[in-house]
């Protein structure tokens, strides 16, 4: 679809920004989207992968954005065509991911909290998810795990040794949730997909979690963009309207 405004793209965080959170995009937002696209190139950036995010937006979205960009851009799509992968496996080699599962597992092994359930480790794609109680514990035991937690620090704690250990990975660790937390290589977050956009000019990006230690955080302080902090799918339409539509006929 030819654009009017070229070098322009209008790209958007997902959960929370172009649906409800954890919920499908209404019909309206969908429709207003393609509306967008008349103007400008239209992107999409989640941190979750390809299925979720079809969830969200419908089994065709790559076909209906001129950019998508799953996982924050390790598997990214340009008009409906898979353009780019990346991995942990690619990018530290088993050698080193091995390294990191063994301490990892040890110091959970070491480590004296009330209980333990399975699961201590989650190997995705672009990150380790690392939980001291295992993530098959119950509701109930999250939340003990959670206020145990605030009194005595053993995920910052873990954190910080994990941090000093493998400082030669070059990972950035996040704590998020009651029972774990994660750990990618730095760059990892939503910036990762603007390496797939050196071609515009003017990269306006949208996201509702753009405050410090919010996944969109990187990217709306980016200088590559121009960041916008909206509070709601109708909020991002509103935005998009007064900046985008409003200058046309
Ligand atoms: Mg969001």
């Amino acid at each position: 679809m030819a654009a009017s405004m070229p070098g322009v793209i209008a790209l958007f965080d997902v959960d929370g920004t172009l649906t409800a959170p954890r919920k499908e995009a209404t019909t309206k937002m969908l429709e207003f989207m393609q509306e967008l696209r008349k103007v400008v190139k239209v992107g999409i950036v989640g941190g979750s992968d390809l299925v979720k995010i079809a969830e969200q937006l419908g089994r065709t979205v790559i076909n209906n954005y001129d950019y998508v960009f799953a996982e924050n851009g390790l598997v990214a799509y340009k008009d409906g065509n898979l353009i780019g992968t990346q991995s942990l496996k690619t990018h530290l080699g088993e050698e080193k991911l091995k390294e990191f599962i063994n301490f990892t597992l040890h110091y959970i092994a070491d480590l004296d909290i009330p209980i333990k359930r399975g699961t201590f480790i989650e190997f995705r794609n672009g990150m380790i998810n690392v939980s001291p109680i295992g993530r098959n514990c119950s509701q109930e035991e999250r939340d003990e795990f959670e206020k145990y937690d605030k009194i005595h620090n053993i995920r910052p704690t873990m954190v910080s040794i994990l941090r000093e250990k493998f400082a030669h990975l070059n990972l950035t660790f996040s704590i998020g949730g009651q029972i774990s937390f994660d750990a990618f290589p730095e760059g990892w977050d939503k910036t990762f997909c603007l390496k797939y956009l050196d071609e515009f000019q003017e990269i306006h990006f949208f996201g509702d979690k753009t405050y410090k230690g919010g996944n969109d955080h990187e990217i709306y302080e980016s200088e590559r963009t121009v960041g916008h902090t909206v509070t709601s799918p109708e909020d991002t339409a509103t935005q998009c309207t007064s900046l985008f539509l409003s200058k046309q006929g």
